[in-house]
């Protein structure tokens, strides 16, 4: 019998009931064929071990939440290049199954693709609005709790572990949820954007005393600590210099 990896980061997340948010390394199979009524068909995923502990991952999971990560996959957004990491069905499918919702690689199309990028700006909106304060856009909102709406993926317990079956949009209800959860619930106020200003994730800071200021250290929480330190070295290099010209 093989061996459970260590739970999935922090990342493992809540299944909620269809909540609505009111007012305040992957290969895939892809090639997928859509059903008859629109949706993918279910993919049969395989089982038992969940991936996601290795170290041949292709995205990145810092946020403390599925929804935030997933706004996270455009990055550097303020950017003139934002680096989108969904580039391709499969790479959507990679995502599904590092972050853990789903064990295996589901069926997915360029419509899925679409469907999932068009979620992921809408949450990204929502969540811009919750921190600056403002109201939620109405095309947005209406977006997410649709999304949410949907039946979420149900994990079955088998002899080999866990086992998920899913359609690529009861994935993204799974996304969806987290974002009702996160927006409306009591860790609003830990979440910040990363302070590297060419980074533009944002996370849940659980750090202690919340002093937590960048999504990773490797590269922002490293590129602002030599910024720093080269602002100090310059700093102190001029105040040299202005002493010594004293007469
Ligand atoms: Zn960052």
């Amino acid at each position: 019998m093989q061996g459970r990896a260590s739970p999935v980061k922090s990342v493992m997340h809540r299944l909620v009931a269809a909540p609505v948010l009111a007012l305040p390394r992957g290969r895939c199979r892809v090639g997928s064929r859509r059903g008859v009524n629109g949706e993918s068909p279910r993919a049969s995923v395989a089982h038992g071990i969940v991936t996601c502990q290795n170290g041949d991952m292709e995205h990145g999971f810092p946020a403390g939440s599925p929804a935030l990560d997933f706004a996270g996959t455009l990055r550097v957004r303020r950017g003139p290049n934002p680096r989108e990491m969904l580039h391709s069905p499969e790479s959507l499918s990679s995502w599904f199954r590092e972050c853990g919702i789903t064990d295996g690689d589901l069926a997915c199309g360029p419509a899925d693709l679409r469907e999932a990028v068009e979620l992921r700006e809408a949450i990204y909106r929502l969540v811009v609005a919750r921190i600056d304060g403002d109201a939620y856009e109405r095309e947005a909102l209406g977006l997410v709790n649709a999304a949410a709406r949907r039946p979420a993926p149900v994990p079955q317990l088998t002899d080999a572990g866990r086992s998920v079956e899913a359609t690529v949009r009861q994935a993204l209800s799974h996304v969806a949820r987290d974002a009702v959860a996160v927006l409306s619930g009591p860790e609003v106020p830990l979440l910040k954007e990363c302070a590297n200003p060419d980074c533009t994730q944002f996370y849940i800071d659980r750090s202690r005393g919340a002093r937590r200021e960048w999504c990773k250290m490797d590269p922002c929480g490293n590129k602002i600590k030599a910024a720093a330190y080269r602002a100090r070295k310059r700093a102190s290099a001029k105040a040299t210099a202005s002493t010594g010209s004293r007469p």
